[in-house]
């Protein structure tokens, strides 16, 4: 059987890199909206390139990771030689820019090759995230995988009983700092934990129960970059324990990518803002207790993305087929204002739910608008 071969995958990286390079001067002389594919496919080259180099590190811990890192980098130049073949010129380099890399490719590109790799290969974690990756394993595989083919067959929900076993064993308080209730310790580190139990969650099921913890997550980051100390001890601690769960509201019907174009409006207005207008893709949208939502409080559109505010938006829980909420007066607000969710079908997403949300005067409370003065326009970078 073909041993992995390190050395060669690192002069094979070199190849590619200097492809890459090429490439970016050329961009860097004209303009990158004058040269939006190539700068498309140089992004994708260079962030495939950059693993490779990091991934030559782990490749040398053994045999399984080393031929995962020779079949990784096979694949990725493989994959950049189909970009740059005949269109050297625009990519600044020779003809047989990757000739030197053919025999690599060959090799580790073999479909027998492949096929040996049957492990995923250890990840070699610092020691207390290997533990915290066995703990959601054995949970992926003992509650959510069985369940999976069910709520997808039936379009069903999450079983409560799966958001409560996550948090009970602390998966929504993972970066959370410990002082607003989570179990955070700074750092690096919060990252790779959420990430680590997403990756082992979503083995089991992404629709089960894989993506519930990244909701969250996107709110507790929020709320640590801007959000008044008062509105972390309010939240923090309630989304650690997932006493409230949450949805994000960012993308509309005309901007995915482009967020700095979001139209959705928050008007003042006595004790705080109405919403006005429509979001999309609104994951889990009905089961949240509270939606993240990204809305323009500046009516001057020209200033693009320093217009746009962030708001912790409450609401009751709704049915996943579809709901209507009509808000009840209460807080000084007058009432009246509703809240319409539209289901996605998803493929593959059964279970989370993805919500066209529409919004018609709906009342937020001025407290929660994050940061509160500090906050206003400041939603994009939050
Ligand atoms: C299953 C699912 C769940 C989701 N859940 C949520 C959620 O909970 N909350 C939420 O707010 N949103 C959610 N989204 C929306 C998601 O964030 C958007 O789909 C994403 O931002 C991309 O936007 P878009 O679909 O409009 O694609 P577009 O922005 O139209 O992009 C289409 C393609 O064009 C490329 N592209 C875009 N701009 C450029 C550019 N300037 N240069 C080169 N290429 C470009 C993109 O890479 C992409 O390949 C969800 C989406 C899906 C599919």
């Amino acid at each position: 059987m073909t041993a992995p071969d390190l050395a060669s995958a690192a002069s094979v990286l070199d190849l590619a890199s200097k492809v890459v390079d090429a490439a970016v001067g050329r961009l860097a002389a004209t303009s990158i909206d004058a040269n939006q594919v190539l700068a498309y496919d140089v992004a994708h080259a260079a962030s495939a390139v950059a693993t490779g180099k990091g991934l030559l590190d782990y490749g040398g811990k053994g045999e399984t990771e080393g031929k995962i890192t020779c079949a990784f980098i096979a694949d990725a130049v493989a994959e950049l030689a189909g970009k740059v073949f005949g269109r050297e010129a625009e990519w600044g380099v020779d003809a047989g820019a990757l000739d030197g890399a053919r025999d690599f490719i060959a090799t580790f590109k073999a479909p027998d090759f492949v096929a040996s790799i049957t492990d995923p290969g250890p990840r070699h974690l610092d020691g207390d995230f290997e533990l915290v990756q066995d703990t959601f394993r054995r949970y992926a595989e003992q509650e959510l995988a069985p369940r999976a083919e069910h709520i997808h067959r039936t379009n069903g929900d999450i079983p409560e009983d799966i958001v409560e076993g996550l948090a009970e064993m602390g998966a929504f308080g993972l970066s959370i700092p410990a002082e607003y209730g989570g179990y955070g310790e700074g750092g690096e580190g919060e990252y790779i934990g959420m990430v680590v139990t997403t990756e082992e969650l979503s083995r089991g099921s992404l629709g089960a129960g894989g993506s519930l913890i990244t909701r969250p997550e996107i709110l507790a980051r929020a709320l640590m970059a801007g959000g008044t100390e008062e509105q972390k001890h309010e939240w923090l601690p309630k989304l650690a324990t997932a006493e409230v769960m949450n949805a994000v509201a960012v993308t509309e019907p005309d901007y995915g990518s482009d967020v700095a174009g979001v139209k959705v409006t928050a008007t003042p207005t006595d004790g705080g803002w109405l919403i006005n207008g429509v979001k999309t893709w609104c994951t889990f949208g009905a089961r949240a207790d509270v939606l993240l939502v990204l809305a323009r409080t500046d009516p001057d559109r020209s200033i693009g993305h320093r217009g746009l505010s962030m708001f912790i938006v409450p609401k009751d829980r709704g049915d996943s087929h579809g709901f209507e909420l009509v808000q009840r007066a209460e807080g000084g607000a007058a009432g009246g204002g509703k809240m319409e969710g539209r289901p996605i079908d998803t493929i593959g997403y059964r279970g989370m739910h993805s919500y066209e949300i529409a919004f018609e005067h709906w009342f937020v409370p001025a407290e929660n608008l994050i940061g509160m003065d500090g906050g206003m326009g400041r939603g994009f970078y939050y």
